[in-house]
């Protein structure tokens, strides 16, 4: 079963070929003989599973199930969820339960869908590889000496690996769309605001943003279709209507314009990264599609103005995590500043600490106009080349990510080079634009993801032009050996 995609899975569950709770028991036993080597779960929820599983089945019977209606899934553990444990990868919420649901969880389960447990990640999302986690790192299924990518590494590991339909991540800097490169699979980033972010926990507020991992776009489409809506708890949520999804997936693309950012292209690009993505260039061109080169010229501002800006707001939303309302509290503190600066010092990791350092040097009172106001105005810089580059074309496409899975432990030391993985990412969340990866080439064994930003709601479009390639090549459907069966 856990071949299929959920596209298939639910066609497999109308028609009665299988039950929601056969399935769901079928994903647990995945995940029971293939989670402790790869570590994408921290948690479990077997019994919750069955229930819902149970629930799905009833709804199927009586004809009032809907597309997502018994498909099992996964959250990323930075999502809250009533009476099941939120870690967000840190020692800090090790045993933190949440009293809600964030929105993105009611609504999956309000679909249907259900949750096989919640999956690991960077330490508050804050990483490129999945190593910052308080619960260790998530191996790589193509090859597990390598890593999945991050933060939302356990999401992607999960899907490439089988051991669920889908799955949630979030997207700061590239979180959903690096590690669905680095693990072969299809993962999108909404245009911010498009999904709520009620009960999400915050790493920095103007930048993130949650979305589906799935197999392949119709998948992620499906998904997208029940995240997706105006949310009145989230004051930034768009109250804009969501076009359907799937109706769109098939549309012709011919006169597509893409654009290719000559920026995008250079140094620092693994060669054969560039002849994989040029590969799928070609590929759409047979489809219709006419590529025209344009520039982004302030592409290289991206990391550093992002590594002003997020932690900055890092720096600002997890100063409520101070040992007194939430989370790991100091056995013993003396007196006040004691129970603050203990709690802090051993609920964080080194990544999450040196982040909050960074925020609050950047927003200091003799430091803010030289780092935090300048990088606001580099951001302008960067969403503007972005308006500019839309009057010319309709989508962007270039490299996710300028290497394939890099070993475990070869860039822990040094933070700078973890930073540029997210090169091509982080522009996208900088300006707000929806931005979509998908298989597209192999080097080594290892995926190579191509990268489509689209303009502001035009998630309908990326989906379509994703769909459109995986209708014509197979890179999609690729497993990686050893979870086969
Ligand atoms: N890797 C980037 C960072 O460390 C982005 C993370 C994310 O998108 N959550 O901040």
């Amino acid at each position: 079963m856990h071949d299929k995609t959920m596209t298939e899975l639910a066609a497999g569950l109308h028609a009665g070929t299988f039950s929601s709770r056969e399935l769901t028991r079928h994903y647990l036993e995945r995940i029971a003989r293939h989670n402790p080597s790869l570590n994408a779960f921290i948690t479990v929820a077997a019994e919750s599973a069955l229930a819902a599983a149970s629930q799905a089945d009833q709804a199927l019977a009586a004809g009032t199930a809907g597309p997502l209606t018994g498909i099992p899934i996964a959250h990323k553990d930075i999502f809250c969820t009533a009476g099941l444990r939120t870690s967000c990868g840190s020692r800090m919420l090790d045993r933190f339960i949440a009293p809600y649901d964030a929105t993105v969880v009611e609504r999956l389960a309000a679909a249907g869908a259900v949750v096989l447990g919640k999956t690991n990640m960077d330490e508050f999302a804050m990483g490129s590889s999945n190593e910052t986690s308080w619960y260790g790192p998530v191996k790589n299924p193509w090859d597990q000496t390598r890593v999945p990518g991050g933060s939302s590494g356990g999401s992607a590991a999960a899907v490439a690996a089988r051991l669920c339909a889908a799955a949630t991540g979030t997207d700061t800097g590239g979180s959903i769309r690096q590690p669905a490169a680095l693990c072969g699979i299809t993962g999108i980033k909404p245009t911010y605001g498009r999904c709520s972010r009620w009960g999400m926990i915050a790493f920095a507020s103007s930048l993130d943003q949650a979305g589906p991992m799935a197999r392949t776009a119709a998948d992620a489409a499906l998904l997208l279709q029940a995240m997706a809506g105006f949310d009145p708890r989230d004051s930034t949520s768009l109250d804009t209507p969501v076009p359907d999804y799937a109706a769109g997936l098939d549309a012709d693309l011919s006169g597509l314009r893409i654009g290719l950012p000559k920026e995008y292209f250079g140094a620092g690009l693994d060669e054969r990264i560039g002849a994989g993505i040029q590969a799928a260039l070609c590929e759409y061109e047979r489809l219709g599609a006419r590529v025209v080169e344009i520039s982004l010229p302030n592409s290289a501002l991206s990391v550093p103005v992002y590594y002003v800006v997020a932690p900055a707001e890092c720096s600002s939303n997890l100063a409520r995590f101070d040992g007194v309302r939430y989370g790991h509290r100091c056995e013993n503190p003396q007196d006040l500043e004691d129970l603050y600066k203990r709690s802090r010092a051993e609920g964080f990791g080194a990544e999450v600490q040196r982040r909050i350092m960074i925020g609050t040097y950047v927003l200091s009172a003799g430091y803010y106009d030289a780092y935090y106001l300048k990088a606001q105005k580099g951001r302008h810089l960067i969403a503007d080349d972005f308006r500019r580059a839309f009057e010319q074309v309709d989508v962007i496409m270039g490299p996710t990510s300028p290497t394939t899975a890099f070993p475990i432990g070869a860039k822990m030391d040094d933070p700078v080079a973890m930073y540029l993985n997210d090169i091509y990412t982080i522009a996208a969340n900088l300006a707000g634009l929806p931005g979509i990866s998908i298989p597209v080439a192999a080097v080594d064994g290892m995926p190579v993801g191509l990268q489509i930003i689209g303009n502001y709601f035009d998630e309908g479009r990326l989906l379509n032009v994703a769909h459109r390639l995986q209708r014509e090549t197979e890179w999609h459907l690729g497993v990686p050996q050893g979870f086969e069966i």
